[in-house]
């Protein structure tokens, strides 16, 4: 990561994609968690690798991510510089989805404030443990490390939402 450019993750669509865990459990090489997202994504543990957004090795989950399409071609490094973002029915539908991504439009104002490295190093803390600072995903209930409950700050806000998630996802 260098101290020019966007750093490798903050995602196009405002998430933070250390808050991720596919990028977590690629990071921690755990194949277990990797083999458990593939079977309720269908796919392969392969293709569920991923190294962030900007990086040279994105997930198929992101790979034919429409807004990085878009991004690209109006010139952005990400949605948040985009003034049609509050309208963009790509956005809209994207954020609508699941739980992880409810704070994007916050995000994008954040990084207004402050600049993308300083909110990198935000998202680094809100989503460590608050116990023992393992970082954790936006769908860990529990800290993967000591167990602390709820897992991080993004956790606890969304606690309700995230809980109703991991239901569906379980039924369905
Ligand atoms: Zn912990």
């Amino acid at each position: 990561m260098s101290d020019k450019g966007t750093p490798v993750l903050a995602a196009v669509c405002g998430l933070y994609c250390g808050g991720c865990a596919l990028y977590i459990a690629t990071q921690r090489n755990d194949i277990k968690t990797l083999a458990q997202l593939a079977e309720t994504y269908g796919t392969a543990v392969e293709n569920l690798k991923c190294d962030g957004c900007r990086s040279g090795r994105v997930s198929s989950y992101c790979g034919d991510c429409g807004l990085i399409k878009c991004a690209s071609e109006k010139g952005y490094q990400s949605c948040g510089e985009c003034d049609e973002n509050s309208t963009c029915e790509l956005l809209v539908t994207f954020q609508k989805a699941k739980p992880d991504r409810k704070d994007i439009r916050k995000d994008f104002k954040r990084i207004s404030e402050v600049g993308v490295h300083a909110w990198v190093a935000e998202m680094r803390q809100r989503y460590a443990c608050p116990a023992c600072g393992y970082p954790n995903s936006a769908y860990d209930l529990k800290c993967r490390k000591c167990g602390h409950e709820p897992a991080n700050a993004y956790v606890a806000e969304h606690m309700d939402e995230i809980k109703e998630h991991l239901k569906d996802q379980k039924n369905g």
